[in-house]
């Protein structure tokens, strides 16, 4: 496969060697939905990190309406210094942190969290 110096650099990479090029490629873990987090795994089941990052959520009433408001996302720090070290502080900062955008705005189900 070809592909320019540009694009390689630019990918995000776990430290076990696996590349996401997509966010939908991450595996998100609701399991503590009491807790109000959601996981974001690896996804490389044979991943000896398997957690990259984290999402809080809210459970809010609105005029007796529960709701679902976003608190924070953040990636693990071993993943991020290990992006940073591939591709410059700066540059992991930014993809990560559109990557992160991504996942909250558009892979997640919010109304799936409100019950
Ligand atoms: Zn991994």
């Amino acid at each position: 496969m070809e592909s320019s110096d540009q694009s390689e650099v630019d990918t995000i990479q776990c430290p076990c060697g696996r590349e996401i090029l997509d966010t939908a490629e991450y595996k998100l873990l609701f399991l503590k939905k009491e807790m109000n987090e959601i996981d974001i795994l690896c996804p490389n089941d044979s991943c000896y990190l398997r957690e990259l990052g984290f999402i809080l959520f809210k459970k809010v009433e609105d005029q007796g309406k529960k709701q679902i408001k976003f608190d924070r996302a953040e990636f693990y720090v071993p993943f991020v210094t290990w992006n940073a070290t591939r591709l410059t502080e700066k540059q992991a900062e930014i993809s990560l942190k559109a990557q992160l955008t991504d996942i909250v705005k558009n892979k997640i189900d919010w109304k799936t969290l409100v019950t």
